[in-house]
């Protein structure tokens, strides 16, 4: 399969433009009338998976969300029809049951369809929720996974999510509920108690809140905690605080979403191990623990 493929490869310190040619792999062919629910990884479009990207290349009609950037999106062949699902400029967001709706509708009208979501699809990214209505529906489907956001975000910080050190265990979780509340049915302090590693998603709006509940469980205001900003991306931020102070130290420093929170003994691996920041002059310490 010959290909024309431009990738720009963010986060780096530049941008490098490849082009890849000599195409090694048979891939599948996306059919009319399915729908392949694709996961993008977290911002850097060499995080794409092969998949993912024979997808974009067969699309009729890609439906993104606000999380899928514009360089990824540059991938999409120019002949392919583009509709947004997310949120953008203040305006509310296309409801749930609209964008499972409106896939259901463009897989019937013949089309072959790529749904674009930001990380992997079934990782707090309602993507159970889009093929549940495709079955429903009757309307084949394939799932390709990305790399999550709490995965890609650590590797470019330079934070393992787990070290043999440290954690033999490590938690994901959403710090925003259905309601947009903190979700409180979850167990706190048994999290609190029981991950070494806990690793938050969509966390900001209630930090301050979720670190108190994690602090009220046992855990140390002063444990290491790391926000990670447009991770993988040119924007990317690493901030490293504390429990304690998390909150208030990503209000000032003006660290917000979409980020991933990581808290725990691994974050201070991160002397070590920040090779983004080694590649710009940062030394690395060999013993960080
Ligand atoms: N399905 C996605 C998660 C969607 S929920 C995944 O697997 O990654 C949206 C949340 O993901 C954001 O609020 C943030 O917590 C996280 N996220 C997504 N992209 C991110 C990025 N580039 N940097 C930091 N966090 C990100």
């Amino acid at each position: 399969m010959q290909a024309d493929f431009r990738v720009r490869q963010a986060a780096a310190v530049c941008y490098k433009t490849a082009v890849m040619t000599d195409f090694p792999l048979d891939m599948p062919t996306l059919e009319p009338g399915w729908v392949w629910l694709v996961g993008t990884g977290p911002g850097d479009p060499g995080l794409l998976t092969l998949h993912a990207w024979n997808a974009m290349q067969q699309a009729d009609v890609v439906v993104y969300d606000a999380l899928v950037g514009d360089p990824i999106m540059d991938i999409v062949r120019a002949d392919t029809v583009i509709e947004f699902a997310g949120k953008r400029g203040g305006k509310p967001s296309v409801r749930q049951p609209d964008i499972s709706r409106r896939l259901v509708e463009l897989a019937k009208a013949g089309k072959r369809v790529v749904r674009l979501k930001g990380g992997d699809p079934f990782v707090f990214g309602r993507g159970g929720e889009e093929a549940l209505a495709l079955v429903a529906a009757g309307v084949p489907f394939r799932v390709v996974p990305g790399i999550s956001a709490g995965i890609g975000a650590l590797a470019y910080a330079g934070i393992p999510l787990t070290h043999r050190a440290t954690n033999a265990a490590v938690t994901f979780i959403t710090g925003h509920a259905a309601d947009g509340e903190m979700p409180r049915a979850l167990d706190w302090t048994a999290i609190a108690s029981g991950s070494p590693v806990i690793v938050l998603y969509m966390a900001m709006a209630h930090l301050a809140a979720i670190a108190g509940r994690l602090q009220a469980g046992g855990r140390a205001a002063d444990e290491p905690v790391a926000v990670i900003s447009a991770a993988t991306t040119p924007a990317q931020v690493v901030l490293e605080t504390t429990l304690g102070a998390c909150a208030a130290e990503a209000n000032t420093a003006g660290v917000g979403p979409p980020a991933i929170v990581v808290v725990g003994d691994v974050v201070r691996l991160r002397a070590g191990l920040d090779w983004l920041g080694a590649a710009a002059g940062k030394a690395l310490d060999a013993n960080p623990l």
